[in-house]
């Protein structure tokens, strides 16, 4: 006969083979069952949504189109979570990734475009993929990348860039200055909505990160350069 134990949350009579620790993994020491786990899990993931689209929201006030360019990555996880549950580059599904020592999460936010060449640092140029796969991928081209996938992947991956950036991957211009404001953006992300249309009457869509921007990447200011930017609008 099984042993058998109260959930503390739902407060049934389980099997102990039901209950999970604090991860989610089996274990008859857990305090909860399985099923109120999910739950808390659901209601954590529906929680970070509400977030999410409440920063997106301040973000158009602060950028206007421009703003899937000023999303950082880190602050999006949920909504990038809900892109696919399984790594776009070689197909593992994240739950059943197993972290390597000492590494808080199995999967990793990729920027496609590395940082290092000047890739965005942004949702438009992100997606989850394992630890495994990110580390492989180092700071390489994603076109570089591309040719080191199996070939279904290869084919994915492709269309995600592709469907993300509105663009393919060649036309990438390596060594363009990369757009950092998560730092600026966490305090400003703090403020309501309209402490911010205050603040920010006008869309600030100067930047390198605009799409208007890029196309003068030539004619190089300053990517910090707030006012009287690339995109021109003092
Ligand atoms: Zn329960
Ligand atoms: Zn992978």
């Amino acid at each position: 006969m099984h042993k058998t134990k109260k959930c503390r949350r739902c407060h049934k009579t389980l099997s102990v083979e039901k209950f999970v620790d604090t991860g989610g993994e089996k274990n008859p020491k857990g305090h909860y069952c399985q099923a109120c786990h999910r739950k808390r899990i659901e209601k954590w993931h529906r929680a970070a949504l509400a977030r999410e689209r409440s920063y997106i929201e301040k973000l158009k006030i602060l950028y206007g189109a421009c703003w899937r360019h000023c999303a950082p990555p880190e602050l999006f996880h949920a909504m990038l979570s809900d892109e696919r549950d399984v790594c776009p580059y070689c197909g593992i599904r994240f739950s059943d990734v197993v972290p390597a020592p000492f590494n808080e999460s199995p999967v990793h936010i990729d920027h496609m475009d590395p940082l290092d060449k000047g890739g965005e640092h942004s949702i438009r140029n992100a997606v989850l993929c394992c630890g495994p796969c990110n580390i492989k991928k180092g700071k390489r081209s994603f076109v570089h990348w591309l040719e080191m996938l199996e070939p279904k992947f290869r084919q994915l991956a492709r269309a995600i860039y592709v469907e993300k950036h509105g663009h393919p991957p060649e036309a990438f211009i390596e060594g363009g200055p990369t757009a950092r404001r998560a730092q600026e953006l966490e305090t400003v992300l703090y403020q309501t909505e309209e402490e911010l249309k205050m603040q920010y009457p006008e869309p600030q869509e100067t930047g390198p990160s605009c799409k208007r921007a890029m196309k003068t990447r030539t004619k190089q200011s300053p990517p910090e350069g707030r006012e009287g930017g690339p995109g021109g609008q003092g």
